[in-house]
């Protein structure tokens, strides 16, 4: 006799901690692993304007941290939900990664030898510069979304953050069929 939302996909509810401390409750869509720690998606209710001058409900999407942002509702299942684990490392960065210091490097454009267009590297990086602008890695993901700046292949920056991303999500991606 368990009340449960039976719907094909139905995402189930959870409570969302807004930054003013209130609590809403919504419906968590997705979650994702990332060496920071988890990111849920979740859809916050909210109104939309109709074509004809209403309003109707509708959900807000948003990424979320976990468990800082998000609190689990009583008797919810979240078995079903889309869960997306890091990857196990790969051969390379089983060996890269004991010695990679954290964080990524920003090569910014112009200067004596800069590129044309604005590069992110991984700190071991040859060719990465001394000067540059050492990222955490939501903002080098942030970055990264950013049309024009490339990754590079060179150090696995761009397998890593690719992977992170998501495959088609930039704008400099492959073309699509
Ligand atoms: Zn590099």
């Amino acid at each position: 006799m368990a009340e449960q939302d039976n719907r094909a996909g139905a995402a189930p509810p959870i409570l969302v901690v807004l930054p003013d401390g209130q609590e809403v409750t919504g419906r968590l869509h997705g979650r994702r692993q990332t060496p920071q720690g988890w990111w849920y998606r979740v859809g916050v209710p909210a109104w939309r304007n109709t074509p004809s001058g209403g309003v109707e409900a509708s959900e807000y999407p948003v990424w979320v941290k976990a468990p800082d942002m998000v609190k689990p509702v009583d008797g919810a299942a979240y078995d079903a939900v889309p869960t997306q684990r890091m990857e196990p490392p790969t051969a390379v960065e089983q060996i890269l990664g004991p010695r990679r210091p954290s964080g990524w490097i920003l090569q910014k454009t112009g200067g004596r030898r800069g590129p044309a267009q604005p590069v992110i590297h991984a700190p071991d990086c040859d060719e990465a510069p001394d000067g540059g602008q050492v990222l955490g890695l939501e903002a080098a993901l942030t970055a990264a979304e950013r049309a024009g700046v490339r990754l590079c292949a060179l150090c696995g920056a761009a397998q890593e953050l690719d992977r992170l991303l998501g495959t088609g999500q930039r704008d400099d991606s492959a073309s699509a069929p």
